[in-house]
């Protein structure tokens, strides 16, 4: 059987200025960003920094109805999500359902380079939204 989760994806931080955030990791800790990245669907911009297998992932607004304003709205600046690699995420996400894991959408969806995603809702995870991603080589 192959095994559910194999290691931490991504860690996503949703800030309001992303030059300011990416300026600490960059200056402060010595990261390195891979890339920015609009997301006009999802009112986003998205800066990568790797490190080791996993990235950090900075997630800022871009327009008042974009996907993490309500939650900086509510919560302020601060841990989005945790991705967690999966090798075959619409089996994970069929197994976590199976065990009455509440997720927030019906199936796996598409998400950014072709990579399907998936999230347990944090009612189900002790209050931290979860992504499943299975990375598609390319
Ligand atoms: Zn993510």
């Amino acid at each position: 059987m192959k095994k559910n989760i194999t290691h931490v994806d991504h860690i996503a931080i949703a800030t309001k200025d992303l030059q300011k955030s990416l300026e600490f990791f960059e200056q402060a800790l010595g990261l390195k960003c891979d890339h920015i990245e609009e997301l006009p669907e999802r009112g986003l911009r998205v800066a990568m920094l790797p490190i080791g297998e996993a990235r950090i992932e900075l997630m800022e607004p871009t327009r008042e109805d974009s996907e993490i304003s309500a939650f900086l709205d509510k919560r302020g600046p601060g841990i989005h999500h945790i991705a967690l690699a999966s090798p075959d995420a619409s089996a994970t996400f069929d197994a976590l359902k199976e065990r009455g894991v509440a997720m927030t959408s019906d199936s796996v969806q598409f998400g950014a380079g072709g990579s399907k995603v998936a999230f347990v809702h944090p009612k189900s995870s002790g209050g931290v939204l979860l992504e499943l991603v299975e990375q598609v080589e390319s």
